[in-house]
C-alpha cells in the first residue's frame, strides 16, 4: 500500500496510520442537511467519475462518508478529513471548507479507485488555504468559449480549490454582454469578421442574460465567485464599431480581426462615454452579485486623446498636464459608480500611473501583470493587490516551453509549469507589514492564439494546478519534486475527466 495522499494542491498537515480503508464500490455521502447543496454535488461529481471508470451500478448504499458540522463559521475555508477502517469523516465549520473536503475526497477517488474498489491510506487531513483569492481569468473576446465548456472548466477548477473565475467579456475583438440601453454592442460588438477561417462566417457570439445567470448560479455552488471584466477606456475596438460617435474620430471602426494595441480608445471629451459606463454597470450589478468588478484599465494609447479637440478641453478644463492623466480621471469616476452601486472595482497595473490628481482611491484592488512591480508598488501605496505576474508562470497563452512547434505566444521568460509552481503572491521587494495586503494570485489565459475549448485546457492543465498550490500550500510545504511526483497521479484524474493536458517538460 502506499502511503501518500497524492492530491494537488498539498494539504496542510497529512498523518498516517497503519490501517487502510478498503471499500467495495463506493459509498453514497451524506451528512449534515446545512451541506446538501455541496453533498449532492459531491455525489453527483462521483457518480459521472465511476461512469467514466465504466463501473455502471449506483453508489452502494449505505453510506460510509460522512460530512460533518464542526463549529460555525462561514467564513472559514478550513476542512479536515479522518479516513479511518470503516467509514471516511469529512469536517468543516462551513459549506466552503466541505465543498474543499469533498473535491480532495473526488481526487483520491479518481486515482485510488481501481476494478471497483476504493483503496485508501488511513490518514488525517488538516488543510486550509494560505490566500483567499485563487483564481483563474478566461478571455472570451478572442474565443468565444460556450457555455458548457466554461462550466466543465469551472467544474475542474473547483477540484483544486480555485475559488475565483474572472471573465474577461469584453475586448477589441468582440463584446460578449448584453447591455439593454446599448443593444448594437451585442449586434455589432459580438461580430467579427475572421480570416484565419475563410471557409466560416464571421466569428463571434455573446452570452444572454439567462447564460450569464446560470454560469454565476453554477460556479457560486461550487464555491467559485464569478468577477466580470468590462475592458474600459482602452480595447475598445467593439464599442467604437457599434457607437462610432463615441470615439475621438468618429470612425470608421471595425471590431478588430487582427491582435494587439490599437490607438482608437473611447474619447475622454465625450461625457456619453459615462453614461454608457454607467449603462454597463447597472447590467453588471443585476447579473453579478459579486462585490468587485474588474474595469480593466491596461494598455491605453494616448495618440487620439493628443490629436482631439474634445479631449484636450477635457484636459484643460481639469487642469490637467498629461493625456495620461485623463484616464486617472475616467478611473476616478468608474471607481466611485460602482461604489455608488456597493461594488470594488479592480484595474490591471496601469491604473496606478499618472495618478497625482486624481489620485487612485484606495479601495480600489490593483491585479499586477507586467511583473510583480505593479503588485510592489501597489502595497506600498496600500492597495489590495492580486498577483498573475506574467513574468511569473501566470500567463497561462505563453509556451511551456519555447520550441517553434508548442503552441502559445513565445515570450522570453516562458511559462513552463516550474515557472508557474515558483509564483508566490508575497515577494521579497514588498514591504514588510504589506502582507495582509496581498489577497492571492491567479493565472490568465488569453484567447488571440487559443482557437478551441480543449485548445485551451491544454494551455491551462496542469500549469493552473501549479499555480492553486502556490496560493493554497503554505510555502514551507511547497517542494517542486514532490509536487512532480504527485502529478503523475494528478494526470490520471484529469484524463479520467476528459481534460486535455501538457504533458511535455515541466522546465
Ligand atoms: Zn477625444
Amino acid at each position: 500500500m502506499k502511503e501518500k495522499i497524492t492530491v494537488i494542491p498539498k494539504p496542510v498537515s497529512v498523518k498516517y496510520t497503519e490501517d487502510v480503508y478498503q471499500s467495495e464500490g463506493l459509498s453514497v455521502i451524506s451528512g449534515d442537511k446545512s451541506f446538501a447543496g455541496e453533498i449532492e454535488i459531491a455525489n453527483n461529481q462521483l457518480r459521472c467519475a465511476l461512469e467514466k471508470f465504466g463501473f455502471k451500478g449506483p453508489l452502494c448504499e449505505p453510506g460510509n462518508i460522512f460530512c460533518l458540522k464542526k463549529g460555525d463559521d462561514e467564513a472559514s475555508e478550513a476542512y479536515s478529513i479522518v479516513i479511518s477502517k470503516e467509514k471516511i469523516t469529512i469536517e468543516a465549520a462551513s459549506s466552503k471548507g466541505i465543498y474543499h473536503g469533498l473535491q480532495t475526497l473526488r481526487q483520491l477517488v479518481l486515482s485510488e479507485f481501481n476494478n471497483g474498489v476504493l483503496v485508501l491510506p488511513c490518514a488525517e487531513i488538516q488543510d486550509y488555504p494560505c490566500f483567499s483569492w485563487r483564481g483563474l481569468m478566461l478571455d472570451c473576446s478572442r474565443y468565444f468559449y460556450t457555455v458548457p465548456f466554461i462550466k466543465e472548466l469551472i467544474d475542474t477548477l473547483s477540484l483544486h480549490h480555485i475559488n475565483r473565475f474572472h471573465w474577461h467579456l469584453t475586448d477589441d475583438q468582440g463584446w460578449r454582454l448584453p447591455v439593454a440601453e446599448y443593444p448594437l454592442l451585442t449586434e455589432i460588438g459580438s461580430l467579427r469578421k475572421d480570416s484565419r477561417m475563410r471557409w466560416k462566417p464571421p466569428q463571434g457570439g455573446f452570452y444572454s442574460e439567462d447564460e450569464i445567470r446560470d454560469v454565476v448560479d453554477y460556479a457560486a455552488k461550487r464555491h467559485i465567485e464569478t468577477i466580470p471584466e468590462v475592458d474600459l477606456p482602452g480595447h475598445a475596438s467593439a464599442i467604437l464599431a457599434s457607437y462610432p460617435e463615441l470615439g475621438c474620430t468618429g470612425g470608421p471602426y471595425q471590431v478588430e480581426e487582427r491582435f494587439g494595441i490599437f490607438e482608437d480608445v473611447l474619447c475622454a471629451g465625450n461625457d456619453r462615454i459615462l453614461d454608457l459606463a454607467t449603462k454597463i454597470f447597472d447590467a453588471l450589478v443585476k447579473l453579478f452579485p459579486s462585490k468587485w468588478v474588474h474595469i480593466g484599465g491596461d494598455e491605453v494609447r494616448y495618440n487620439r486623446w493628443e490629436a482631439c479637440p474634445k479631449c484636450q478641453k477635457r484636459l484643460a478644463e481639469l487642469g490637467l498636464k498629461k493625456p495620461g492623466e485623463l484616464q486617472s480621471w475616467i478611473t476616478s469616476l468608474l471607481v466611485k459608480m460602482l461604489s455608488e452601486r456597493g461594488r470594488t472595482a479592480i484595474g490591471w497595473d496601469e491604473i496606478l500611473e499618472d495618478s497625482d490628481k486624481f489620485k487612485l482611491p484606495k479601495e480600489t484592488i490593483v491585479m499586477s501583470w507586467r511583473g510583480e512591480t505593479g503588485g510592489v508598488r501597489a502595497s506600498a501605496l496600500g492597495h489590495q493587490v492580486i498577483m498573475t505576474p506574467n513574468s511569473c508562470g501566470c500567463y497561462l497563452d505563453y509556451k511551456h516551453i519555447n520550441t517553434a512547434e508548442e503552441p502559445g505566444q513565445s515570450y522570453e521568460p516562458g511559462a513552463s509549469v516550474y515557472k508557474a509552481y515558483s509564483m508566490q503572491p508575497v515577494t521579497p521587494e514588498m514591504k514588510s507589514g504589506s502582507e495582509q495586503l496581498i489577497l492571492g494570485g491567479q493565472g490568465n489565459l488569453w484567447a488571440e492564439l487559443i482557437y478551441a475549448g480543449k485548445f485551451a485546457q491544454y494551455m491551462i492543465f496542469p500549469r493552473i494546478c501549479a499555480i492553486a498550490e502556490a496560493v493554497w500550500t503554505p510555502k514551507e510545504n511547497k517542494d517542486f519534486e514532490d509536487f512532480s511526483s504527485r502529478l503523475k497521479a494528478h494526470r490520471s484524474r484529469l484524463d479520467t475527466l476528459g481534460i486535455y493536458q501538457y504533458r511535455g517538460p515541466l522546465k
